[in-house]
Parts: C-alpha cells; sequence; structure tokens
C-alpha cells in the first residue's frame, strides 16, 4: 500500500484531503465498538488514519492491532503514532518490526512524556531517546525509506515548559528544523483554534531559510467541539488560544444545551478549514481531525464544508464483513481474542453519518458510557498530572504526613488551590459548591473525595448550575461521592454499608483487590434527563468495568505525582504508603428525592 506523502504527491493539484485520529478504548467493549465505528468512518474516505500510542507504551498491543486492523481489513493508509520516552528500547523496536510485518507504513515520531530525571531512570529505558529527533533518526538508520514518517509541531509555541506568556513558535523551530532534517516527511500540529496564528506559523515555516519547509505537508490538527465544557479544558490544557469570534458564537448558544453548541463547533471548524485553505493559497491542503473515537461532528463538517471532500479514487474497500459479526482474532491480547458487534449495542446499527445525534455523542469523560469507543478520554494521551512539573511542585508543595495530604483536598474546595492531581477541572462546579460543608468535613476525616456530585429531582433542563441537554426538558442526579481512603477505615464504612440497601459501593486497591455490593452486570445511571420528543437521555452511568478502569488510573496518578520527588524522601514514602494501603471508594445514594441522605449517612 503507497504512504501517506506518495498519497497526498498522487493528489491533483486541486485536491484537498483529511485524516482521523483515533485511540485504543479503554475498555473491550469501546473497542468492539470502535471497529463498528471505525468501519463507518471508513466510508467517509480520509486519506489516512492515525492510531494514538499511550505515553510509555502503555497501549500498546492496542495501538498495533488496531492499527493492523485498520490496514488489513479496512484497506485504510494508516498511520501509527509512537512514542520514545519512558519506555524500554525493546518495545520501540517490536512496535517497528510488527507495523512493518502488518505492511503499515507510516509512523508519527513523537517524543512522548519528559524524559525522566536521572531518579526515575530504570535500566530497561534508553537514554538514547530523549527526544523525537532521536526516534526519527533510529527509524531511518533501522528501516531506510520504508516508513513515511510524520512529526508534530506547534503553531502556538510547546506548552508544556513554558507559562503561556513564554510560549512562543519560535522558541521550537529549531528543534523542528532538526526533526525534518532527520528525515520526517510531513507535519502535523497540535490542535489549535486560533486560525491566525496556524496562518503566521505556516508562513514562517514555508519562509525559513533552510528551504526545508517549502514543499513539506504541514497538516493542521483540528479538535471538533463536542461539548462546552470540554472545549474550555481541552483549550485550556493545551495552552490553545481561544479566539474572541470562536467564544462569542458560543456564548450565543446555552452552554448547557449540548447539541447547539455542537452545531456551533461545526461552523466554527468549516470555517477554519475554508480560511486556512485560501488564505495559504491552497499550500494547506489536508486536515487532521482529532475524532476523540466520536464520528458524528467530523461527518457534519465533511457535509457542510466546501474543502474538505473525500477523493473518489482513495475509496478504501472493505474486507469485512458487511454482517454485525466481525472476528479479528488479534486485536486484543489481554483476554479477549473475537471480538464480536453486538447487533444490540447501540453502536452496531448502521446508521446515516450526518444524521441524528448517535448513542454516544455526548461524551462524559470517566462518567459516560464504557460501551463507548470515546469513554474515558479526557486528556489524550495517558497518565498525566495535567500541569508541568514545576508548576505542581509550586501548586502541591512537598507533603510528609496525611494531613498535609488532607490540607490540600480542603484548599482545592475551599478554591485557595486550583487544580489537584485527580481534578477534571480547575475549581469547584458551582453545583459542587452546594457540597461543600459535607466535603471538607469528610477530608477533615482523611476521606479525599475526588469526585461528588448532590442529589436533585427534576430541575429545568436550562438551570445555571444543573442544566444540560436540549430546552424544556428536567434532569435528575443521585448523589455520590468518590475517595481515597486508609483500608482500616474503609473496612469499617463497609460493614456500616452492608445494612443499608438503599446505597451501591465499589471499592478497589492498587493490587486491584476489589469489593462491591452489586453483581458485575448491575448499572447504576447517577444522571438522567427527560426532554421533549426523545427517550429519556442517561449520560452517566457507575458500573464495574468503568470504575475498575478508573480505579487504575486513579492510583497511576499518585504515582505519577511520587515521580516529582527524590526517592526516600518524605512525600516518595508517604505516597508508597497511600499507594499500598489505601482503597479507592465510589457509593452512590439511591434516595435522589431526600438530598441530604447520603451526607446524613456518612456522618461518620
Ligand atoms: P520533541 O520534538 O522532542 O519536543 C519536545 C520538547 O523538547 C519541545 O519543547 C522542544 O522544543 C524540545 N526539544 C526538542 N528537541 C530538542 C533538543 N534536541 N534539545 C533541546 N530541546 C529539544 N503523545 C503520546 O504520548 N502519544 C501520542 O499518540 C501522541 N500523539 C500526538 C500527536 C500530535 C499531532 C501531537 C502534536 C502531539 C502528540 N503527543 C502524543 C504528545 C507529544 O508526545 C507531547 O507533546 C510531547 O511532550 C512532545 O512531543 P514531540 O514529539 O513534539 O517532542
Amino acid at each position: 500500500m503507497e504512504t501517506i506523502c506518495e498519497k497526498i504527491a498522487a493528489l491533483g493539484p486541486d485536491e484537498s484531503f483529511y485524516s482521523f485520529e483515533f485511540f485504543p478504548p479503554k475498555t473491550d467493549s469501546g473497542v468492539q465498538n470502535l471497529v463498528a465505528r471505525l468501519r463507518r468512518m471508513a466510508q467517509l474516505n480520509p486519506l489516512f488514519v492515525n492510531i494514538t500510542w499511550g505515553a510509555g507504551g502503555s497501549t500498546a498491543t492496542k495501538s498495533l492491532d488496531i492499527a493492523s486492523l485498520c490496514h488489513s481489513q479496512l484497506n485504510l493508509t494508516t498511520c501509527l503514532h509512537l512514542t520514545c520516552t519512558n519506555m524500554a528500547k525493546s518495545v520501540i523496536d517490536e512496535a517497528l518490526a510488527k507495523a512493518k510485518a502488518n505492511g503499515i507504513r507510516n509512523i508519527l515520531a513523537l517524543r512522548g512524556d519528559p524524559p525522566r530525571g536521572d531518579e526515575y531512570w530504570t535500566p530497561s529505558e534508553s537514554q538514547e531517546f530523549l527526544y523525537a529527533v532521536d526516534l526519527v533518526r533510529y527509524i531511518r538508520k533501522e528501516y531506510g525509506d520504508y516508513f513515511c514518517i510524520g512529526v508534530a509541531a506547534y503553531p502556538e509555541g510547546y506548552a508544556d515548559s513554558q507559562t503561556p506568556e513564554e510560549q512562543d513558535p519560535k522558541i521550537d523551530l529549531p528543534y523542528l528544523v532538526e526533526k525534518t532534517a532527520a528525515g520526517a516527511n510531513f507535519i502535523m500540529t497540535q490542535l489549535f483554534f486560533d486560525t491566525d496564528k496556524f496562518i503566521d506559523f505556516e508562513h514562517t515555516l514555508r519562509e525559513h531559510e533552510s528551504g526545508l519547509f517549502k514543499t513539506i505537508p504541514i497538516i493542521p490538527g483540528l479538535l471538533p467541539i463536542n461539548t462546552f465544557q470540554s472545549f474550555i479544558r481541552t483549550a485550556k490544557l493545551s495552552h490553545a488560544h481561544i479566539p474572541d469570534r470562536v467564544m462569542e458564537k458560543l456564548n450565543a448558544v446555552p452552554s448547557t444545551d449540548d447539541e447547539q453548541v455542537k452545531q456551533v463547533g461545526v461552523e466554527v471548524l468549516t470555517e477554519m478549514i475554508h480560511r486556512i485553505y485560501t488564505e495559504t493559497k491552497h499550500r494547506v491542503r489536508g486536515f487532521h481531525f482529532y475524532t476523540l473515537n466520536l464520528e458524528r461532528s467530523i461527518a457534519l463538517i465533511l457535509d457542510r464544508s466546501d474543502i474538505v471532500k473525500a477523493p473518489s479514487r482513495h475509496t478504501p474497500k472493505s474486507n469485512l464483513p458487511a454482517a454485525s459479526t466481525v472476528s479479528i482474532d488479534t486485536l486484543i491480547a489481554d483476554g479477549v481474542k473475537d471480538i464480536k458487534l453486538d447487533a444490540a449495542s447501540p453502536a452496531s446499527t448502521e446508521i446515516s453519518l450526518a444524521a441524528d445525534p448517535s448513542w454516544d455523542d455526548f461524551p462524559n469523560g470517566r462518567w459516560g458510557d464504557p460501551r463507548s469507543p470515546a469513554y474515558g478520554e479526557i486528556d489524550g494521551y495517558g497518565i498525566t498530572l495535567h500541569v508541568p512539573a514545576n508548576k505542581a511542585l509550586e501548586l502541591w508543595g512537598s507533603p510528609s504526613k496525611s494531613s498535609d495530604v488532607s490540607e490540600l483536598f480542603i484548599k482545592y474546595l475551599n478554591g485557595t488551590l486550583d487544580v489537584l492531581p485527580w481534578s477534571e477541572q480547575e475549581g469547584l462546579s458551582p453545583e459542587t459548591k452546594i457540597i461543600e460543608d459535607d466535603l471538607v468535613k469528610l477530608n477533615n476525616l482523611g476521606l479525599w473525595t475526588v469526585a461528588s456530585q448532590p442529589a436533585i429531582n427534576g430541575v429545568p433542563s436550562n438551570d445555571p448550575v444543573f442544566g444540560w441537554g436540549p430546552p424544556n426538558g428536567y434532569v435528575f442526579q443521585k448523589s455520590l461521592i468518590e475517595f481515597f481512603v486508609p483500608e482500616a477505615v474503609w473496612l469499617k464504612l463497609k460493614n456500616k454499608l452492608q445494612n443499608d440497601d438503599k446505597l451501591s459501593y465499589y471499592a478497589s486497591n492498587s493490587r486491584g483487590d476489589f469489593m462491591s455490593n452489586m453483581t458485575a452486570s448491575d448499572v447504576n445511571v447517577v444522571t438522567w434527563g427527560v426532554f421533549p420528543n426523545r427517550e429519556v437521555v442517561q449520560p452517566t452511568v457507575i458500573e464495574e468495568q468503568s470504575f475498575k478502569a478508573w480505579s487504575e488510573e486513579a492510583f497511576a496518578i499518585w504515582k505519577e505525582w511520587q515521580r516529582l520527588y527524590p526517592r526516600d524522601s518524605a512525600t516518595s514514602d508517604l505516597i508508597t504508603n497511600i499507594y499500598d494501603t489505601y482503597f479507592l471508594v465510589s457509593i452512590v445514594h439511591h434516595d435522589y428525592v431526600n438530598t441530604g441522605a447520603l451526607w446524613e449517612f456518612l456522618q461518620l
């Protein structure tokens, strides 16, 4: 199969193209449903698809298997992302060898997480790979021209090590020059919403004295706007500037109405594509979509845009049977051998891509439906503290005893600390403010709360605090709480919970010891809404599979935090102790009519 560069070179002078990025889903059912989604999205004729790579190789097997599936069964030109830091060199070697053996000819060569200091370097990691350029050189040395190699670029400057004020693409330019000179064939950018900045960046590159960027494909990375909250959060985390024009458009619709927000997002992206294409005089004619494993926004953009159209000659021919059952022997190494598209699962229903909202169209991070391919994805490529190391140290200092940690959680609740390692947003949401006193009490007792919601019983869907979804509906919530707690305290609380059938719980520790008073197939809907002319919508569910996936991640965040401190320091020892002896517990109270019930129960 041709490489990305060969395919671009073969396009006619007026032909544009687009590509899709997918990530390996967190749950097995998410993988099954991604296969169905990939098959549908292949019908949109992307020039190629990208499969991401979890930082440190955390998704190595899944990434490779999904990439191989795209290549060999869906006939899609496939680009595998590959990082090179914080993992053994053998993982890189295996990934490249397996990619080649499976016919994959495109690699996006990335650095990944910042390299660890000597303190945390383990002999299995190779010090040969400190930056993406090292990986580009290595691939060229080992594989010659077999792979078409892409590298990352940052139109607003690289964010992690600089404050937003210091961010400047010119600072990173020498490194992009180095990566390109080492053999990169195309450039793919970080997401952005400020079209002017991208256009300036493109001009700077094209005019660069090295001449390296005159004709190289520069492919802008575009993120569809799915919900208002996720848009703001992502822009903040990636230090992407939101131009006033975009904000004004979004502010013109209720931020709680996801469907209207999505429609504005489609308009914004369609306009960005149009401007980029015309103002770069078609030098930029390819557009990369960060799909987040969702399909509808993309389908709407392609439907609306005059620029991005499927080039007919690239129509892929799927080798998959049209029936609803697909067996892919190698897709998941961890026990799931047969990927079957469950005929009863919502994702296996063939839908018209740009028609009605699909079943998981409003992603809800780790609280969403774990069967969704988009389940759990909040911030991209793996466990992260969401802030650079120096900022993390400044924020959280060096706790040496558990009461210091309690203090941090309480500071977050009372607004004197913006973020915690587990927080999904800066500061408390207005609805959490309502239960702030109850939460502070729990944290004072050493129950470190990482998620919660108060009960509500039929609040209008446009309510400024609790509202979501289309107008003229009513929304409901059960109260829930999630916290880290020492094992001894948890076991006492568990006894109390056993005697009350109005409460359901999950608990797990870092070793994966798991406890619950539910069966594996039980599902707790904790947020639901009733709207005109549609079925009940349930965007937030809690069930075993998603809790287990989150618990693993929540404990891994402790380890990530620990990496900031020298080994054998008081903070490092404290975190080891917490990691080894605490449980993560999630409790739902079913009496949503009695809004104080959970907090009364937790008076320990
Ligand atoms: P580099 O090019 O190595 O640059 C990283 C930093 O080091 C920059 O500040 C650069 O200026 C500096 N630098 C580079 N070379 C040198 C040098 N020789 N000397 C001194 N400083 C230098 N992450 C994942 O884990 N998985 C993914 O699948 C993934 N996909 C991505 C896709 C895209 C399109 C983008 C934009 C990012 C992606 N990332 C992914 C995130 C990426 O791994 C991080 O942004 C990472 O921190 C930097 O990667 P890089 O390849 O740009 O690194």
